[in-house]
């Protein structure tokens, strides 16, 4: 049987590509020379696949930023804006990227949006209406050259026009309908000129397929397929993942695709589809069956057992990933602190080709027990018993209903808090972090390196803290914050203080451009040692007589920017990290902290795509989860919780019934209408929509301020509103933070002598 992958990383082993774009954009090293480390460093990697054995390498998913981006580049979906700046063709692309700032001209950056259910970010094209398409095959041929000229035999990877025209931003007038046959003839002209050089498979990424799509949405895919495939040279792959296609499952088989890529690790009814339907005869099934998502080795016993299933509807297999493997880090060979028993449990991007290798023979087998790939997958298998915690299993098993609950009804407990904590009109507060300065990076980084005692560090983060709390005390803020000096990152230091995760050195994966970023790994079962926040939080209560809230990360921010488990269910994870938070929290509350806020960042991250999925597949124990970290805390300790994109408009109940007291978010950008949701919705959590951006340095003045709060108002009832920042400051520097925060205080006060 023969095996392949979607897609591969490309951030580079050792964050190569990174570093080489991060030079060039410096002008420390030039446009040829950037060029030439991009093609050293793809030839370095298919000769790395092809090591593995693959036969076909994907060519054109190596991408210098997005490949989204290289789409809209591919068919000239570019704005003007950029065409237009006198800049060569590469500068031009990362103009469209970053933005650009020069003599030739001042851009702002497309914007940036998640990619499907991934921590991967893409650069959303935009439409509008003097785009004149046109193909610029230049790089994609370049590469597909490069890599023939060295002896690979290719298959030209490129997102599909209807995932692409899915994505794009239309700004202008025309309708969606005008641009498919637009794009559809450049991409007809895209299979031609890739004929004309290469005479094998073409694939065409369509993910946005398995979302959950309307009758118009299949005709238009029908249609752009009938006329792409129509008189093509080539063989056409069409490769899905994220989830199955039962929306147009019927409508792909029957299409003259040569090959059809299925998700079998997402796609909950990719089986059922086959099974159901067939799969003919004359196509080639790749069949996802190796997780593009996660870290861990592949059970083979289960993979084989699907294959099995599969194979008898079809004997035309090819075994794949799920998904591109963009989305894990390159090998497990650059671990060398982990120990083997534990590197021995992952298969990262070269390791599982190597599984794809082992599957493929062993599945032409007619009895595989005994051979010693499966024997060995057996034993690492067997291993994963190590979540060792019976004590913490038990914790979670014992879980009943009241333990998701607080006994008060939330009106009740508002109305106590505020009384009890003294809580005028419009109280003002920020969201955590304070500005991590070169002082408080170092301060960690000597810790770390072992220059100064734990004392030495907790003796200058307490320092840090008492700067922070007299500067909010001198500016008159409502409820404190201690600042978070002692935290790199708001969920890697959760994982470092509770068991149950493993850190890697070099695990990175690609979160959008030249960014990575290397997410810890649930290993074992998860529990919290001793408190770790209640000393440096006691302490800055100690320093004034304002309330200082608790700070700490949410279960469902912390599980979904780790990898999971695969053989513990995801509910399962963050019930038990929600327990070890339960203990952090009532902690706090007895050492005396009053508030405490609980962040879930995170939480729309892992939304099914397909909303019939939404409730059952996660709210229904995401919500509970973050519940559990607070429900038994008194009456009157005020929970607060953040979020930070307003995308939730359409989750606004799930969110209510988080049953937290306070919520602050981002709102600067979409206020308006997330406003006119909560009230339609009646929110009942008392919410701060931020009032100004901080992914900005500009400092807001006092009536720009005013305007936001007056906003707010008229959609807010004065006593549910809280006045703060969009999101933590820790990005800032010191001085536009200073300024900012005084004019939010003022604004606040002058409103409050309106209303
Ligand atoms: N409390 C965190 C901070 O202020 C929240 C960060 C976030 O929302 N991403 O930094
Ligand atoms: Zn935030």
């Amino acid at each position: 049987m023969d095996y392949t992958i979607v897609g591969f990383p490309r951030l580079g082993e050792q964050r190569e590509l990174k570093r080489a774009t991060e030079s060039y954009w410096k002008g420390d090293i030039s446009r040829e020379q950037f060029l030439d480390d991009v093609k050293e460093q793809q030839v370095k990697q298919w000769k790395e696949q092809m090591k593995r054995g693959l036969k076909q390498i994907p060519v054109g998913d190596f991408s210098l930023y997005d490949m989204v981006l290289d789409a809209a580049f591919l068919i000239g979906a570019v704005p003007k804006k950029y065409k237009e700046l006198k800049l060569n063709p590469v500068d031009i692309y990362f103009a469209a990227a970053r933005g650009y700032q020069g003599k030739e001209g001042d851009v702002k950056a497309l914007t940036m949006k998640k990619w499907f259910n991934t921590n991967y970010h893409y650069m959303v094209p935009e439409l509008d209406d003097d785009n004149q398409f046109a193909l610029n095959f230049g790089r994609l041929s370049e590469s597909i050259i490069l890599a023939k000229d060295n002896g690979f035999n290719v298959r030209p990877v490129v997102i599909g026009p209807f995932t692409f025209l899915k994505l794009c931003r239309i700004k202008g007038s025309r309708v969606f309908e005008e641009y498919v046959t637009e794009v559809t003839s450049v991409y007809k002209d895209l299979i031609q000129k890739i004929g004309d050089i290469h005479d094998g498979w073409i694939q065409f990424d369509e993910p946005y397929l398995v979302r959950d799509l309307t009758a118009d949405d299949v005709s238009v895919f029908v249609k752009i397929y009938t006329e792409l495939l129509a008189d093509k040279k080539n063989k056409v792959l069409l490769q899905t993942y994220f989830g199955d296609v039962r929306d147009c499952y019927k409508e792909i088989i029957s299409l003259p695709f040569d090959g059809i890529g299925l998700d079998f690790v997402e796609g909950k009814k990719t089986a059922e589809l086959i099974e159901k339907n067939g799969f003919p005869e004359e196509k080639l099934l790749f069949a996802g069956i190796v997780n593009g998502k996660n870290v861990w080795r592949s059970d083979y016993s289960e993979k084989l057992k699907i294959l099995d299933e599969v194979k008898k509807k079809t004997k035309n297999i090819v075994l794949s990933t799920s998904c591109s493997l963009l989305h894990v880090p390159y090998t497990i060979a650059h671990e060398t602190k982990l120990g083997e028993e534990v590197t021995s449990q992952f298969a990262f991007a070269y390791e599982k080709i190597e599984e794809l290798l082992e599957l493929a023979k062993l599945s032409t087998l007619d009895s595989y027990d005994g051979e010693k790939e499966y024997i060995k997958n057996r034993t690492i298998c067997d291993k994963r018993v190590l979540r060792t915690e019976k004590s913490v299993q038990e914790r979670v098993d014992a879980l009943s209903d009241s333990d998701f609950h607080r006994m008060e009804p939330r009106k009740e407990r508002q109305e106590l808090q505020r009384k009890v904590l003294s809580q005028g009109l419009l109280p003002t507060t920020t969201i955590g972090s304070f500005p991590q300065t070169a002082e408080v990076k170092q301060n960690r980084s000597r810790f770390r390196k072992g220059e100064i005692t734990k004392e030495e560090y907790d003796a200058r983060v307490n320092e840090f803290i008492k700067q922070c709390i007299d500067f909010q005390d001198k500016i008159g803020l409502d409820v404190l914050v201690h600042g978070e000096f002692e935290r790199n990152d708001m969920v890697e230091y959760f994982g470092e203080n509770l068991s149950g995760f493993v850190f890697t050195e070099n695990a990175w994966v690609q979160s959008y451009g030249t960014r990575g970023l290397k997410p810890p790994i649930v290993f074992g079962d998860i529990k919290r040692e001793k408190p770790f926040t209640v000393a440096y939080i006691k302490y800055a209560n100690s320093l004034t007589s304002k309330d200082v809230k608790g700070m700490l990360t949410g279960p469902v921010t912390i599980l979904n920017w780790s990898f999971p488990r695969e053989d513990i269910s995801i509910k399962e994870t963050m019930y038990q990290i929600a327990l070890a938070l339960q203990d952090e929290v009532l902690d706090l509350e007895k050492a005396g902290v009053r508030i405490i806020q609980i962040d879930e960042a995170a939480l729309r991250e892992k939304l099914p795509l397909r909303r019939d999925d939404w409730y059952e597949d996660y709210l229904d124990f995401a919500i509970p989860a973050f519940r559990l970290t607070n429900s038994k805390v008194k009456p009157e300790t005020q929970i607060h919780t953040h979020m930070c994109y307003s995308e939730f408009e359409d989750i606004i109940p799930a969110i209510d019934d988080m049953d937290a007291d306070v919520i602050t978010f981002e709102a600067s950008r979409s206020q308006l209408t997330i406003l006119d949701s909560l009230k339609k919705n009646n929110f009942e959590t008392e919410v701060g929509p931020g009032v100004y951006d901080i992914h900005s340095p500009r400092v807001p003045g006092v009536e720009e301020i005013k305007m936001a709060i007056r906003q707010m108002l008229e959609k807010i009832p004065k006593e549910n509103l809280w006045i703060n920042p969009d999101c933590g400051l820790k990005t800032r520097g010191n001085e536009e933070t200073e300024k900012s925060l005084i004019n939010l205080v003022q604004a606040a006060k002058e409103i409050r002598a309106e209303v």
